[in-house]
C-alpha cells in the first residue's frame, strides 16, 4: 500500500518511515510532484491537518496523512496554537516567537502549557484524527542548544531539562509529535 506524507521535511519523513509497518511504502510530496505550497488557512491544528490531506486526495488521488502540531500556553488561552510558527510575524523567526512569548508571559503567574500535534489520515475512505499531548513549563531563558522552534524554553512536565537540552532520543520518545504518531502507527497495523 502506498500512503502520502504531506510534508516536505525530510526529517519527519526518515523518523515515520522507520515507524510503518512492512507493506507500507511512505511517498513525499516531492516524491508525487507535488512542489506548490499548500496553504495552511485552518484557524485549528485539525483543520490546518485536514487541508493538507484533503488537497492531495482531491488533487493527486493518493490515500494519505498530514501533522500539525503547535505551542499552547494555558494563561494565553491557547496562543500561540495554530500560528506557533508565524507568532511574531511571518519571516517564522524562532528567536522573535520567543521573546514574544516572554513578553506576553511576564505579568502570568501561570506558565504552565503544552505541545499538541494533531494527525490526520484519509486512509482505505476512512478519515481519522489523532492527537498526541506532552504537558510542561515556559520558562524565562534559553536553555539548550538541540532541537528548535520553542524548546529551548519548554521543560516538559516530570523533567528538569528543556527539549532543547535532553537528548535527541529522548525527546522523540516523549514528544507530542510522537506520543500522536503511536497512536497513529497503531491504527495503522489494525488496518492492514
Ligand atoms: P509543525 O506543524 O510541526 O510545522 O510545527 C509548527 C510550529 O510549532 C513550529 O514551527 C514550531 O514553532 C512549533 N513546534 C512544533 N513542534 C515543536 C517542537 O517539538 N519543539 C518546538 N517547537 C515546536
Amino acid at each position: 500500500m502506498k500512503l502520502v506524507f504531506a510534508t516536505h521535511n525530510l526529517n519527519k519523513l526518515k523518523e515515520v518511515k522507520e515507524m510503518v509497518p512492512e507493506g507500507i511504502e511512505i511517498l513525499s510530496l516531492s516524491d508525487i510532484n507535488c512542489t506548490e505550497e499548500i496553504e495552511e488557512t485552518g484557524a485549528t491544528l485539525e483543520e490546518n491537518a485536514r487541508i493538507k490531506v484533503t488537497y492531495v486526495k482531491d488533487h493527486y488521488g493518493y490515500d494519505c496523512f498530514s501533522d500539525d502540531s503547535g505551542l499552547e500556553i494555558d494563561s494565553l488561552n491557547g496562543a500561540p496554537g495554530v500560528y506557533s510558527a508565524r507568532y511574531a510575524g511571518e519571516d517564522k523567526n524562532n528567536d522573535n516567537n520567543i521573546k514574544k512569548v516572554w513578553k506576553n508571559l511576564k505579568d502570568k503567574e501561570n506558565k504552565s502549557g503544552q505541545f499538541r500535534t494533531i494527525i490526520a489520515a484519509d486512509i482505505k475512505g476512512k478519515r481519522s484524527l489523532f492527537e498526541g499531548i506532552i504537558r510542561g513549563t515556559l520558562i524565562d531563558e534559553k536553555r539548550g542548544e538541540g532541537g528548535f522552534g520553542y524548546d529551548p524554553i519548554f521543560v516538559p512536565t516530570g523533567h528538569s531539562k528543556t527539549f532543547a537540552e535532553l537528548e535527541k532520543k529522548v525527546k522523540n520518545t516523549i514528544s507530542h509529535r510522537a506520543k500522536a504518531f503511536i497512536f497513529f502507527i497503531k491504527d495503522l497495523n489494525s488496518a492492514i
